[in-house]
């Protein structure tokens, strides 16, 4: 069994709804979770958007390989609105589920890069990640998620509600 973090997202319907029925069909499907942070607010990154996002972050034990895991998010993602990518880029969306860690391992494949690139750029990521798991130490940059959070100078905001 390892620790796996999700990062969760929303910017469009009910946003608070959606993760909460996310965060339902993972612990059904991926494994038990052991911790949630609190919901934070944060403007569309990397694309103009008039919605913003709503975002948080899990720890699940899990038993499934990586490869595993994200078959079983595409299937939420489908199941909760997201449809077909398009051409490219960043779009708005019901819902959008990255793995962030796999307990301390590293690796790249066609499908699949964890941990997750760019990670320590995103405060929507880094500032929920730094509630549940601020002493983590990234396997890459060898620093961990509360100094990576602490150099990461985004705008984020604490949702209430
Ligand atoms: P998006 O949902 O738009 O963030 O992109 C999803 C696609 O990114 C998936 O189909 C994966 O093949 C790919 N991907 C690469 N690395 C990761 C990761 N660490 N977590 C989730 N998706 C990943």
């Amino acid at each position: 069994v390892v620790t796996v973090y999700l990062g969760l997202g929303s910017n469009i319907g009910d946003r608070k709804d959606t993760l909460c029925k996310a965060i339902v069909m993972i612990s059904g499907k991926i494994g038990s979770i052991t911790n949630i942070s609190s919901l934070y607010e944060s403007e569309a990154w990397g694309y103009e958007s008039k919605n913003k996002f709503l975002n948080a972050v899990i720890a699940v034990e899990t038993s499934l390989f990586p490869d595993e895991i994200l078959s079983e998010i595409k299937g939420m993602e489908i199941m909760l609105g997201r449809e077909e990518k398009g051409k490219d880029g960043y779009e708005d969306r019901p819902i959008d589920i990255d793995i962030l860690f796999y307990d301390k391992f590293v690796f790249e494949t066609d499908i699949l890069t964890v941990p997750h690139p760019h990670l320590e750029k995103r405060k929507f990521v880094l500032a929920p990640l730094a509630e549940i798991a601020p002493d983590f130490m990234h396997p890459i940059l060898h620093k961990n998620i509360k100094e990576l959070n602490e150099a990461c100078k985004d705008e984020i905001q604490f949702f209430e509600g």
